[in-house]
């Protein structure tokens, strides 16, 4: 069994990204930017929106933070996502979800520029994916394949299943994975015989969200699993969908959580960014 170290994997495409960056700096006299908007109080999302702030240091970009109080009225927030779409310095425009409610996040999310947008959201994006033509692949799904790619875990032909359907994490995994040629099996909450169907994975993924959703039983033997899952127990620690210690001795390569796809996340929204700065400037 070997741990899959998405933190190690993580710093290194951010320290590639950088010194990309600064070859680009030097021939074209630009810099990569980044604005996020985060709207609202949620103490997680402004932990996130720090981190992203900081990964764009470590890459060498520009990060544009922009933060607006709870009862900020959707149009002020739709006019700010237009202002950003308009500057030339920003390349990608992250709205941090989730929103406050009562705020329209499909509406807001259609507002970014495709070209512009990181998150890969957009419906054009979304629609690009599935087509499999798109660059700008939701970062956490996107994270997931350079994980497997790093540890040269073989996709094609391999049975995938696919615990979740989110348009954030379940979908678009499934999507990229059907696009390397893995047979690609999803499961939601309504899935029956999930055991049965998850015994048969050769690449297991779970998006569920829930602690503890993942035991030994439902794990081939010699699988590798992808830990997706942030859940926080009531002592405070973290953990993911799987029962780590229990599945980890059947796996060839397991994710931990924290510290598998989580740091990946921030890095494909790095090199997410840097494609779109290629992109707008014909790079
Ligand atoms: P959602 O709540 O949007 O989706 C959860 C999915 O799990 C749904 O499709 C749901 O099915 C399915 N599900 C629920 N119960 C079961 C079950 N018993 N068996 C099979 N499927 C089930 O969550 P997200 O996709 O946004 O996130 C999933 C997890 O990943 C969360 O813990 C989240 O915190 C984490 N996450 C981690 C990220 C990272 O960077 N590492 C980034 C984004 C998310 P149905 O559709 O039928 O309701």
């Amino acid at each position: 069994m070997q741990i899959i170290d998405g933190k190690k994997v993580s710093a290194e495409i951010i320290e590639q990204i950088k010194i990309e960056t600064e070859d680009l700096k030097q021939s074209s006299g630009k810099t990569p930017g980044l604005a996020v908007v985060l709207v609202g109080e949620d103490p997680a999302s402004a932990v996130y929106v720090r981190n992203k702030g900081r990964a764009c240091e470590r890459a060498g970009f520009s990060s544009f933070e922009h933060r607006l109080p709870g009862d900020t009225p959707e149009t002020d927030l739709l006019a700010l996502v237009k202002k950003l779409n308009e500057d030339s310095e920003v390349n990608g425009i992250l709205v941090q979800l989730p929103l406050p409610e009562g705020m329209d996040s499909q509406k807001v999310l259609e507002a970014i520029d495709p070209a512009k947008d990181v998150d890969g959201f957009h419906p054009v994006n979304v629609g690009g994916l599935a087509s499999g033509i798109s660059d700008l692949a939701p970062c956490t799904p996107a994270g997931i394949m350079e994980l497997l790619d790093h540890y040269q875990i073989p996709i094609e032909g391999q049975d995938v299943v696919v615990l979740g359907r989110s348009n954030i994490v379940g979908k678009p995994a499934a999507l990229l994975l059907l696009k390397r040629n893995a047979t690609v099996t999803i499961c939601h909450s309504r899935t029956k015989n999930l055991k049965d169907i998850t015994a048969r994975a050769d690449i297991l993924v779970s998006a569920i969200g829930r602690a503890g959703s993942v035991t030994a039983d439902m794990v081939k033997e010699g699988a590798t699993v992808i830990d997706v899952g942030i859940n926080r127990g009531v002592d405070g620690k973290l953990t993911g969908d799987v029962d780590f210690e229990a599945v980890s001795p059947k796996t060839s390569y397991i994710t931990p959580v924290p510290g598998g796809v989580g740091p990946m996340t921030i890095a494909l929204l790095m090199k997410n960014t840097l494609t779109a700065f290629r992109k707008q400037n014909g790079l």
